[in-house]
């Protein structure tokens, strides 16, 4: 598969990477490692005219701060760097190890935090080249109108299959965006929209700067992902687990999963069966139940999806007995 002809600039200051993409409109996109993005182009489900690097802007590529005070990571930092850095180690354990099951080494080294966070939602009837999705005449995501897995559906059902994204919403980050037209502040867990087509609360013309983890005072968090080979596979479920404990308490908790719906799912039920309690086996087995019911995959990724569900709810034992 060969990409499109396009035109490719490389702005070396945030003010000039959103004049470019003001100034070119709907035809110019952002690109940073290029690892979801480049294919996505060989498959001519997105096709940008222009193609504007984020690699060479110094503000998004650094780590500043630290556990006590919390920690900005620019977009463009890499995911080696982020499994590397011995802030996010020490400070955020559970970015590092989640960080470490994305992709493979070498995709890691070129993909990035901030690429991964707004990766393209993926679908079987999708993520396949043009002449296969030409085969079944297209899909409601690109160039059809039927959707092949709820053919009822008016609603695209690709899945959100970043392994970041569930972290992010479990521990509560921020993500700072700036364009021509100013700045503004989204948390996490407003950002995601539960819709395969319209997936993100973000313009095509907002860069994402900078990530913003929130102190880590008192609270611990764990990832449990679900694939086919360890060695490299998107999830097709994965499980963020945050507590926060007054000595042995649950003051505060979330349940998030991940890979199975267009946007993250955070689960109230489980969280209520944590909050005010002891983490126990009872407890974490209560919350595991909630897990289940909420969980509710379809059949457009990798592995039958009611097994997915019954293991939602034997992930989120897993991500909770982590943090006992
Ligand atoms: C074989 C394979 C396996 C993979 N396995 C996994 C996996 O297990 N888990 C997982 O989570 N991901 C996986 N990925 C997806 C991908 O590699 C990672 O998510 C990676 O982090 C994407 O980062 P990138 O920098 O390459 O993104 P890019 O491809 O450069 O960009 C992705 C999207 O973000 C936009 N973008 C990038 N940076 C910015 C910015 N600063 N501001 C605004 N828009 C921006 C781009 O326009 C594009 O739409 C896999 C990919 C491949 C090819
Ligand atoms: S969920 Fe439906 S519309 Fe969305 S990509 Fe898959 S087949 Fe297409």
């Amino acid at each position: 598969m060969r990409l499109p002809k396009f035109e490719y600039r490389v702005p070396r200051t945030v003010a000039e990477a959103v004049k470019i993409v003001a100034d070119v409109g709907a035809e110019a996109q952002f690109v940073a490692g290029g690892t979801d993005l480049y294919p996505n182009m060989k498959r001519r489900q997105q096709m940008p005219k222009t193609v504007i690097s984020v690699m060479r802007l110094p503000e998004l590529n650094r780590v500043t701060g630290a556990g006590d005070q919390g920690t900005v990571i620019g977009a463009s930092v890499t995911l080696t760097e982020i499994c590397e850095n011995e802030i996010i180690k020490r400070d955020y354990p559970v970015i590092a190890s989640a960080t470490r099951t994305i992709s493979t080494p070498i995709l890691r080294n070129m993909g990035t935090i901030g690429g991964n966070l707004l990766l393209d939602t993926r679908c079987n009837y999708y993520d396949q080249n043009y002449e296969w999705r030409k085969a079944i005449n297209f899909c409601l995501k690109k160039d059809g109108d039927v959707c092949w897995v709820a053919p009822g559906s008016s609603k695209c059902w690709a899945v959100q299959s970043s392994d970041l994204v569930p972290v992010m919403v479990a521990i509560g980050a921020k993500f700072r965006l700036v364009s021509a037209a100013g700045e503004r502040m989204v948390e996490a867990r407003e950002f995601y929209k539960d819709d395969g087509i319209d997936y993100m609360n973000k313009r095509p013309d907002e860069l994402l700067v900078d990530i913003h983890l929130p102190p880590t005072n008192g609270w611990r968090a764990s990832y449990q992902k679900l694939r086919r080979r360890g060695a490299f596979d998107f999830p097709v479920l994965g499980v963020a687990a945050y507590v926060r404990l007054d000595r042995d308490a649950v003051i505060d908790a979330k349940i998030v999963l991940g890979g199975i719906a267009p946007s993250p799912v955070q689960v109230a039920d489980a969280a209520q069966a944590l909050i005010g309690k002891t983490l126990d086996d009872d407890q974490i087995q209560a919350a595991a139940e909630a897990a289940y019911v909420k969980a509710r995959p379809l059949d457009n990724t990798d592995f039958v999806y009611q097994w997915r569900k019954q293991m939602a709810r034997q992930y989120t034992i897993r991500a909770l007995r982590e943090l006992m």
